[in-house]
């Protein structure tokens, strides 16, 4: 059970807390490799920046991970956080087949956590993520400790695949 007194610090997954970069290649193939970029995902170093930040945040909060991965990718995903020693939290991902943009998506999942919560705070890399939270009255951090990536950036705002 979680204790519904804490507030909820919210992460994103890919290169907030995952370093993404040894995969991107799958997303400069024309056509993109989505299958090959998602399976490879289990491989991800941590990024320690961020993996700290989480290990801090839990102890005033509880943690939420949401990320633009597809559902399909969970089993991995949780074997992953767990792996590098993450906190335990709920996971939300996008359901599979959902092509909407990632700012769209979580906002949503914001929202409704926020909706009896405190949400203290969202750290995700993605500007337009970022901004329309702020713009909704979230808190932010920015994660500017992995390479960005102009494939995985528009794939996410254009395409609505992570
Ligand atoms: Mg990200």
């Amino acid at each position: 059970m979680t204790n519904s007194s804490r507030p909820v610090a919210v992460f994103d997954l890919d290169n907030t807390l995952a370093d993404t970069a040894h995969r991107q290649r799958f997303l400069e193939a024309e056509p993109r490799d989505w299958n090959a970029f998602f399976a490879a995902a289990p491989q991800d170093p941590p990024l320690a920046e961020g993996v700290a930040l989480a290990l801090r945040s839990a102890e005033e909060c509880e943690i939420v991970y949401l990320t633009g991965r597809p559902a399909r990718c969970r089993r991995d995903t949780l074997d992953w956080l767990a792996a590098h020693g993450l906190p335990e939290g709920r996971l939300y991902m996008r359901a599979n087949g959902d092509r909407r943009p990632a700012r769209l998506t979580k906002l949503e999942i914001l929202r409704e956590l926020a909706d009896g919560r405190e949400v203290r705070v969202l750290v995700d890399d993605d500007e337009l993520v970022c901004q329309d939270a702020e713009r909704a009255g979230f808190t932010v951090l920015r994660a500017r400790w992995a390479a960005p990536s102009a494939a995985l950036k528009d794939a996410q705002e254009r395409e609505g695949r992570t």
